[in-house]
C-alpha cells in the first residue's frame, strides 16, 4: 500500500485515540473525532486519486496502441487482399477468354498463357513475401550465431548472378574478409538478397552493383550501391512502407511486390542495425546498413 496512505491511516487512528484519552467532554470529543476522520478520509481519497488517474492514463495508452495495431493489421489484410486480387482477376479473365474460343488461335493462346504464367509468378512472389514478413514478425526466439559475413555475401552473389547476367549487370563483391556479426544467418542473407535484387531491378541494362563491407569505429558497415534510376528525396522515407512503390507499373514489370524493403527494415531492426539511403535520381542509390558494436 502507498506509504502516504499508511501514514494517514496511522495518524488518524492515533489522533482519534488521543481525543478519546484527553478530551473529556463527550460532545467535543465527538466533533473532534468526526473532524479528524473526515480529514483523514479526504487525504486518503486525494492520495488514491493520483495512482488511479495514472493507471487510467496507462490503460488509455495501451488501448490506443492496441487500436493502432488493429488498424495496421486490418490495413495490411486489405492491402494483401487487394494485391492478390489484381493478378487473380487477370488470370481468371484470360482463362475465361481462352475457354470462350481464344484457345483455338495458336498465337493468342501462347500470348495469354505467357501472361497467365507471369501473373501466377507474381502471386507466388507476393505470397512468399507475406510469409517471410509474417515469419519475421512472429519469430520470438531468433537463433543467434556467429555469421561469416564474407561467406554469406558470396551466397547472395551466387544466387543473384542469374538475374544480374540476364540484364548484363556486373556484380562487384568488395566485402573484406574475416568479418563476423552475430544473429540469424538466414535473415542476414535475406536482407542483402533483397537489397541486391532491388539494385539489379532498378538499374538499366549494363550497369554495376557493388556490395561493400568493412569495420568502421568498431561497427560492421555494409552497403549496396547501384547506378540505377535513383529515388527522389521525398520518397526515401516512404519506400520502407509496406506496398509502397515509387512507380507501381515499373515495380510490377520487374516483378516487385512492394514488400522487399519492409522485410529489409524489419530484419535490420532484429539485428539492431540502422539503414540509411543516399540516392540521386538518374545516378544511382546506396543503401547503408550499420550494425551495432558487438556486445563484449
Ligand atoms: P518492390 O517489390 O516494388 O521492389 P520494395 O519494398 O523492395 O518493393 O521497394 C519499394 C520501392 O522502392 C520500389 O518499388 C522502388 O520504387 C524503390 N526502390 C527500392 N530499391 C531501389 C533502388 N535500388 N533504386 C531505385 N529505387 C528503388
Amino acid at each position: 500500500m502507498n506509504a502516504k496512505i499508511m501514514v494517514t491511516i496511522i495518524l488518524t487512528a492515533l489522533l482519534n485515540l488521543l481525543c478519546a484519552v484527553f478530551i473529556t467532554d463527550t460532545a467535543a470529543r465527538g466533533i473532534a473525532a468526526v473532524t479528524i476522520s473526515v480529514v483523514g478520509i479526504g487525504l486518503i481519497i486525494v492520495f488514491l486519486a493520483k495512482p488511479i488517474y495514472d493507471m487510467k492514463m496507462r490503460l488509455r495508452k495501451v488501448q490506443q496502441e492496441n487500436d493502432e495495431l488493429e488498424r495496421m493489421r486490418s490495413e495490411f489484410v486489405s492491402n494483401v487482399t487487394h494485391e492478390l486480387k489484381t493478378p487473380l482477376t487477370s488470370i481468371s479473365g484470360f482463362v475465361e477468354t481462352l475457354q470462350n474460343g481464344a484457345i483455338e488461335d495458336p498465337e493468342i493462346r501462347t500470348k495469354f498463357i505467357d501472361i497467365i504464367a507471369i501473373e501466377t509468378d507474381r502471386l507466388k512472389r507476393l505470397i512468399d513475401d507475406v510469409l517471410v514478413l509474417s515469419n519475421i514478425e512472429n519469430e520470438i526466439d531468433v537463433p543467434s550465431e556467429q555469421i561469416d559475413v564474407g561467406a554469406s555475401i558470396d551466397t547472395v552473389m551466387e544466387m543473384m548472378m542469374p538475374i544480374a547476367e540476364s540484364k548484363g549487370i556486373e556484380l562487384i563483391n568488395e566485402v573484406e574478409s574475416g568479418l563476423t556479426v552475430s544473429g540469424d544467418s538466414d535473415r542476414f542473407r535475406q536482407l542483402f538478397m533483397n537489397l541486391v535484387e532491388n539494385a539489379i531491378k532498378y538499374s538499366d541494362e549494363g550497369g554495376r552493383v557493388w556490395i561493400t563491407g568493412y569495420m568502421s569505429d568498431g561497427h560492421l558497415q555494409m552497403a549496396v550501391s547501384d547506378e540505377g534510376i535513383g529515388i527522389e528525396p521525398e520518397n526515401i522515407d516512404k519506400i520502407f512502407m509496406r506496398f509502397y512503390r515509387v512507380d507501381k507499373s515499373r515495380s510490377n514489370k520487374v516483378g516487385g511486390t512492394g514488400l522487399g524493403l519492409s522485410i529489409v527494415k524489419h530484419i535490420a531492426s532484429l539485428f539492431g542495425a540502422a539503414i540509411t539511403v543516399d540516392s540521386k535520381v538518374g545516378k544511382g542509390s546506396t543503401f547503408y546498413v550499420t550494425f551495432p558494436e558487438p556486445k563484449k
